[in-house]
């Protein structure tokens, strides 16, 4: 996986979609994670356009090209949400609910795993077994930080993570900047770390009107911010698959 996979928490609207879509694809991101069914702490919270959300998300696709990543939250909907998204998302909440797991190791996607808030690396990588398990080789690790005292920050991003994953692990392991520190001043200094610390990939919240977002919003990156984030990224990335 190239390195931004990237783009916005949740669909809200086509129209918003497509801007933030087009913005992404403009600023070098080579995928695009919209939610359509969110994990929402409150049940009355929104929870997310469901289809629409998805039909939204497959627009964006063939007006971009940009391959879909999208969240799955119940195992119900995992085959027929495959039809629309090129990889499955597990959030960080259902990341040991094992239905769910061996449900998305039986279709032929990708399978974005984020770790839980309060896991191991230990239990993460079985996680990641339940889906291989199943047959589905291709899972990508999400650290997206884990619950500590500290409350600055919206979780406490544990970037040594990355590289003993890579110790443990053959398996692809990305950074959430945008979840783990909940802070826009934050995530350029820790996308730069995860790339040092030999991420392979970064996935960060974009969106148009932050102040206006359902959710999340005052943790998004507008498209400006976004582009000089993937400005200041690549020649980095690009240092560190040198030298690596
Ligand atoms: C998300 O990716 O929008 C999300 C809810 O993240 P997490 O599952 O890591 O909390
Ligand atoms: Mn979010």
């Amino acid at each position: 996986m190239g390195l931004s996979s990237s783009s916005r928490g949740h669909v809200e609207s086509e129209e918003q979609t497509l801007a933030i879509a087009h913005a992404v694809k403009a600023a070098g991101a080579h995928m695009m994670r919209g939610g359509a069914f969110k994990p929402r702490s409150s049940p009355y919270s929104f929870q997310g356009l469901g289809l629409r959300g998805l039909q939204i998300l497959e627009r964006a696709r063939q007006e971009t090209g940009l391959p879909v990543v999208t969240e799955v939250i119940d195992p119900r909907d995992v085959s027929w949400v495959a039809e629309y998204a090129d990889v499955l998302q597990i959030g960080a909440r259902n990341m040991q609910n094992f239905s769910l797991l061996k449900e998305v190791g039986r279709v032929d996607r990708p399978v974005l795993l984020k770790r839980g808030m309060h896991s191991t690396l230990e239990e993460w990588l079985n996680s990641a077994e339940y889906v291989l398990s199943e047959g589905n080789e291709q899972v990508i690790l999400c650290e997206r930080g884990i619950r500590t005292f500290e409350n600055y920050t919206r979780n406490t991003l544990d970037l040594s993570a990355v590289p003993a994953i890579k110790e443990l692990s053959r398996l692809p392991i990305i950074v959430d900047p945008t979840h783990s520190t909940g802070r826009v001043s934050l995530i350029e200094p820790m996308s730069l770390a995860s790339v040092a610390a030999g991420a392979d990939g970064l996935i960060v919240e974009v969106h148009n009107k932050p102040a206006e977002a359902l959710c999340d919003g005052d943790q998004a990156l507008t498209p400006p911010l976004f582009s000089a984030l993937m400005d200041r990224v690549r020649p980095l990335h690009e240092f560190m698959g040198t030298n690596q």
